[in-house]
């Protein structure tokens, strides 16, 4: 059985007293309305990861919240200004780290080149990588989208031998529907999941494709995530703006309930 995943990524938003007050509501919401076990995880800005994991360790949510990063750097240590390691973000509580967003690959110019490297760093002080991969509108309407992802899972994860490859996380984020509102349709969705998962089954074989959680990431909100998740090949999702409301966030990790 693949794992299910919830994953809020906050991105640049909620300020200290911010986090602390959106990680408690969801906790108290997960607790109390939350039956089915779907690993939940909260991405948060690298300024307040070691509050939330201060905050998760005296609360009755201690188990159920996992914390992630939204990035890494690529180098271990040294004059990188600015730039945080994997060695820090798992000393101060994350469990997870988001590799390759797009908003990182646009913004920050990250090559699949660099997110491999970030990705060995990552796994070499335990942090699970979810690892994102997905094409913009231009690349879908030129019709290269599977080359596009094929490329990025190669150059980025297709180094890992199978043991650990098994244990990466992947999301598939169609950029065109990354904050837009414009949601991939399950069919959409499940067609690229199924390509993901056969690209892996070639890569390595079909075991480890069927171990392989594959999160769909866009636009995902309460009203899409039940159709979304019940594809075959669909394991969660990577949740954005709906992340940031309690309710919504809930209501989505609800979507596994019996
Ligand atoms: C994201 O940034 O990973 C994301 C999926 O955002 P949104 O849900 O807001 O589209």
């Amino acid at each position: 059985m693949r794992q299910k995943i919830v994953a809020g990524n906050w991105k640049m938003n909620n300020d200290l007293k911010e986090s602390l007050k959106l990680i408690s509501e969801v906790a108290n919401m997960v607790t109390d309305e939350v039956s089915n076990d779907a690993v939940v995880i909260v991405s948060a800005p690298f300024t307040n990861i070691y509050a939330l994991d201060q905050w998760k360790t005296g609360s009755s949510a201690v188990d159920k919240i996992k914390l992630a990063g939204q990035n890494c750097c690529w180098e271990e240590s040294g004059a990188y200004t600015g730039e945080v390691s994997a060695k820090m973000l798992k000393s101060i509580g994350a469990d997870y780290v988001i590799l390759g967003h797009s908003e990182r690959r646009q913004y920050f110019a990250e090559s699949n080149s660099q997110l491999a490297k970030k990705v060995d760093l990552a796994l070499k002080h335990e942090l699970i990588p979810i690892f994102c991969v997905g094409e913009t509108l231009q690349e879908r309407e030129q019709g290269i989208h599977f080359d596009v992802i094929k490329s990025q899972l190669k150059e980025g994860l297709y180094h890992l031998i199978k043991s650990v490859f098994k244990t990466v996380v992947i999301a598939y984020e169609p950029v065109w529907a990354i904050g837009t509102g414009l949601t991939a349709t399950p069919e959409q969705a499940q067609e690229v999941h199924a390509y993901i998962r056969q690209l892996i089954a070639e890569g390595y074989d079909e075991e480890t494709a069927e171990s392989v959680s594959i999160l769909y990431g866009g636009s995902c909100n309460p009203s899409n995530a039940a159709s979304l998740f019940s594809q075959k090949d669909i394991d969660g999702g990577l949740i954005g703006g709906a992340s940031l409301k309690s309710r919504d966030f809930t209501d989505i990790i609800k979507t596994f309930n019996s």
